[in-house]
């Protein structure tokens, strides 16, 4: 019964055209979405403000018009006014990828689990459903092709665009795949800018949900250049406790303040360590100097990772642990971090 009043509404909507997408209102729209439950019908048209009023009049017409077929008993419509996350990623930007949301992973420090973070992060998602894509932008020390256990070179498609290598499921583009790994680079602004122009606009991404970035350490080049050209969703700071890596990770914070990234939170890297024989943990470089620099700069912390020996064994042998264990200790907690995320 209730397939067969969807059928009705459908057949009639369908007729209309979306201001927005000049889309017919039918079921591959993502402008409207009908939940019928016993004959009472709820249909949300998600509005974008410069046709506000064409959307009005069409559930006006719409509210109207369906309450008259069978079976409906009533009919609620609501104008939402929800972003299209795309919009946000493709338009005045520089830098233009089909994806919902770009996160950028951050670091005062190299060494402090950046890249293994983002590829882990990128992991997570896959594992939670999402279509992800990793850009390595780390420009003096790529290694995010390692820890995916991929090799070899990106071909070009028939538009002269790179084919992103792909494993586990996720699309992955790296500096490393375009440059010689062992040559050291030393780059400029417009290098860098060309370099990353190029792994945004230059590479078949298809459409993602998420878009992970790592870029490298510290305050440079490449994240003024990411700040500036794309839209950025937000960025992930990733610290180890002890002090000498807060310093440096309270520039990061500083400086996507300064350029307006959001930032969505910071992470507790290598915190504790839990000892195979005592199983106690211990605060190898001390502990809750992270959380404590969230609350001082009122961000939000999104968790703590332990030192895990796997972990550093997955890494090197190109294996996400939220792929390869997923019920392991370590990918629990990177899941419990991604969850927070969405
Ligand atoms: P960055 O990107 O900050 O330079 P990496 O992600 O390359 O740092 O990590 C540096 C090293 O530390 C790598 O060998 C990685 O496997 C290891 N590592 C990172 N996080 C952890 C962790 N939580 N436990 C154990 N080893 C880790």
């Amino acid at each position: 019964m209730s397939d067969k009043i969807l059928q009705s509404i459908f057949e009639f909507t369908k007729k209309y055209q979306d201001p927005e997408n000049n889309a017919p209102f039918d079921e591959k729209n993502p402008n409207i979405q009908i939940i019928e439950k016993n004959g009472n019908i709820n249909i949300s048209l998600s509005v974008s403000q410069q046709y506000f009023e064409e959307y009005k009049k069409l559930g006006d017409v719409f509210k109207e018009s369906l309450s008259k077929i069978d079976g409906v008993i009533s009919i609620n419509i609501a104008l939402t006014s929800e972003k299209k996350p795309n919009e946000s990623n493709t338009q005045n930007s520089r830098f233009k990828i089909n994806a919902s949301n770009i996160i950028a992973i951050a670091s005062g420090k190299g060494g402090v689990g950046k890249s293994t973070f983002a590829v882990n992060l990128a992991a997570a998602m896959t594992t939670l459903g999402k279509k992800v894509g990793i850009l390595d932008a780390d420009i003096y020390g790529p290694s995010v092709p390692r820890m995916m256990g991929i090799s070899g070179r990106p071909e070009a498609n028939d538009n002269k665009k790179l084919i992103p290598l792909e494993n586990y499921g996720i699309k992955c583009m790296s500096i490393g795949f375009l440059v010689d790994v062992d040559t050291p680079t030393i780059w400029r602004g417009p290098m860098v800018m060309k370099a990353l122009e190029q792994m945004f606009n230059g590479v078949e991404w298809g459409k993602l949900d998420y878009l992970i970035v790592d870029l490298p350490p510290g305050t440079g080049d490449a994240q003024i250049t990411m700040a500036q050209n794309s839209k950025l969703s937000g960025s992930i700071i990733i610290s180890t406790p002890q002090d000498v890596a807060l310093i440096d990770a309270r520039k990061g914070i500083n400086m996507f303040k300064k350029v307006n990234v959001p930032i969505i939170g910071l992470v507790e890297n290598m915190s504790y360590f839990i000892c195979d024989n005592c199983k106690e943990k211990h605060f190898i470089f001390s502990t809750g100097g992270a959380k404590k620099e969230a609350e001082k700069f009122q961000i939000p912390f999104l968790g703590s990772l332990e030192i895990n020996k796997e972990l550093r064994i997955q890494s090197d042998e190109g294996r996400p642990a939220c792929i390869d264990n997923p019920q392991g200790d370590i990918a629990k907690q990177y899941l419990e971090i991604a969850k927070k995320i969405f």
